[in-house]
């Protein structure tokens, strides 16, 4: 079961390795542990509901906690502080369109503000009540999540947007197929929230990102009812569908969509290179990106992630020997890591490996055997469960990512990790900063990097040191040019950069778009603009 707070199936946990905390504490400082609020203490907090349960809305206190907060840092305070400024008034599970009509017809008449629901895995404020607002909804689109259609000879299928990854690749695995959309997210976000978000899969050199893959679906809004038509490709006009992508639950409910499949890989495997040093690498992925290379995924960490990451698989014998034998090969302590993956036929990912090893050859790579590969593709899902288990450690972990022309990468990679690094200074606290690029692109690269800290006793003031962090690599991110989220979106968080990439016109175009579908302004207001 989802875990009622924090990240992930209450049955699975990823305990800290003992032999990483020393490292943990060389770079963050002494570890420690807070008492968060409990469960029954934090209930009693939640305010009287401002609506009436009738039926369709559910206004228990434990399905309104629930849904009050999504996974960014900020939330995280909130949830295990119980510093929760808004909570929605009512939770309400629609079953299908005619549902979300009614409770779109209900919320017009009662002045409910309106937010969609996915997998909540939103890491920038995107599904939070706010306070200045009226009473609001919460729709959990948890129960549409069926596949509609799946039609074999154009392999596509239509499927309900509240089924979340897992079901997804259930339903069209045991048919043979595959959509291939894999965030990190995968266990729980969901079809809608990754159209809404623009959500980027760790495969997205193979399958693409959800943008190729959304190729038509129905959205109900408090305008009407849109259905997008499906075609292989149209020239009529601006693409509504282009409109929908990166909405953020502003123009109404997504509630069907059509996606593109892919048959099932006849192979799949996933392996290792290391690279003497953070350029050589870097070098290396971007010949690779630009020669177009058939794999499904580059994944090269700096030499702190992949230090990072040696020292959390809590094998010190195998971390040891990979150090000693390395280094005899002129790979030290800047060595970087890179993940690849092989997805397809037997003979286009036998190609594929051949080129990875040529061009890694060129730049003084070394390929290790597959158990690196193999491991990383066992953990990708859980990762995310360190981040819980570091939290009850005292130490709280958060991401960010951007996406920059190849030209800036290397330099907008180190000005952000130094500002990161040196941001808590004053308070004469660390911060361990690590990156990779992970989405390549012929012309750039999306990068995505991690930072840890200490958190104190104090929540707010945890909160305000985590906003230091944040602002000081975003205005980095913005003075560079660099997009500010290649991948998780806008929301409330970022929504004061926007301007910047978008223009003025850029803004009022956008907003002009969602007052068509949202006139009176029910849907999610706190994102995007
Ligand atoms: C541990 C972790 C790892 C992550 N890894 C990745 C990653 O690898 N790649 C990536 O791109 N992102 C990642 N994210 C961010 C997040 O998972 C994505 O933004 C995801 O697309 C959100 O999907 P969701 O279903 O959880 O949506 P939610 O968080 O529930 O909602 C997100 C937004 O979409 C809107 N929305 C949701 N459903 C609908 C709908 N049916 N109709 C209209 N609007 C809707 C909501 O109103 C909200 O504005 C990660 C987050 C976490 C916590």
């Amino acid at each position: 079961m989802k875990r009622w707070r924090g990240w992930g199936d209450d049955q699975k946990t990823y305990p800290l390795p003992e032999s990483a905390r020393p490292y943990l504490v060389e770079h963050v400082g002494q570890l420690s542990k807070f008492k968060d609020i409990s469960q029954k203490e934090l209930l009693k907090k939640v305010p009287n509901s401002r609506i009436k349960n009738d039926g369709l809305i559910l206004t228990d206190p434990f399905e309104r906690l629930i849904h009050a907060r999504g996974q960014s840092v900020g939330d995280w305070i909130a949830m295990y502080s119980g510093r929760i400024d808004a909570y929605p008034d009512g939770v309400a599970y629609p079953e299908s369109d005619e549902d979300v009509r009614e409770l779109i017809k209900t919320a017009r008449r009662n002045g409910y503000h309106l937010i969609p629901y996915g997998g909540g895995s939103s890491v920038l404020g995107h599904i939070n009540a706010h306070k200045e607002e009226g009473p609001t909804v919460t729709v959990d689109m948890a129960r549409m999540s069926r596949l509609l259609n799946l039609d074999e000879i154009s392999r596509t299928a239509e499927i309900e947007c509240g089924a979340a990854g897992p079901a997804i690749e259930a339903m069209l695995n045991e048919r043979g197929y595959r959509l291939g959309h894999f965030p990190q997210s995968f266990e729980f976000s969901t079809l809608g929230g990754w159209i809404a978000t623009r959500s980027t899969g760790q495969q997205s050199y193979y399958y693409g990102r959800i943008e190729p893959l959304f190729l038509g679906g129905h959205l109900e809004s408090p305008a009407g009812s849109l259905e997008l038509p499906v075609f292989p490709a149209s020239a009529a006009g601006p693409d509504i569908k282009q409109m929908l992508l990166g909405s953020e639950g502003r123009m109404g409910i997504l509630t069907r969509a059509t996606i593109r499949l892919t048959k099932l890989p006849e192979t799949e495997t996933f392996r290792a290179i290391f690279f003497p040093t953070w350029e050589s690498g870097t070098a290396a992925v971007r010949e690779m990106a630009q020669s177009h290379l058939g794999v499904s995924m580059l994944r090269m960490s700096d030499p702190i992630e992949t230090e990072t990451t040696l020292q959390l698989a809590g094998k010190p014998g195998f971390v040891n020997l990979a150090h000693k034998g390395l280094g005899l090969i002129g790979i030290k302590e800047q060595r970087c890591l890179l993940i690849y993956g092989l997805t397809g036929t037997s003979r286009a990912t036998r190609l594929a490996y051949h080129e990875v090893q040529r061009i890694a050859r060129q730049h003084h790579g070394f390929a290790v055997n597959f158990v690196i590969g193999h491991t990383w593709e066992k953990s990708r899902f859980k990762t995310p469960y360190l981040r819980e288990t570091l939290w009850n450690n005292g130490v709280g972990l958060d991401t960010l990512e951007t996406a920059l022309p190849w030209s800036q990468v290397l330099t907008v990679n180190s000005a952000i990790r130094k500002s990161l690094s040196e941001s808590l200074e004053r308070f004469n606290e660390k911060v361990l900063v690590f990156s990779h690029l992970s989405h390549l692109y012929p012309d750039g690269a999306s990068m995505y990097l991690t930072f840890g800290w200490r958190r104190t006793k104090d929540p707010d003031e945890t909160n305000a040191r985590w906003q230091i962090m944040k602002n000081a690599a975003s205005e980095i991110i913005i003075q560079a040019g660099g997009t500010i989220s290649h991948q998780h979106g806008v929301g409330h968080d970022h929504k004061v950069w926007l301007s910047t990439e978008k223009g003025l016109l850029g803004l009022k175009t956008i907003q002009s778009v969602i007052n068509v579908f949202d006139p009176k302004g029910i849907f999610n207001t706190g994102n995007l603009i």
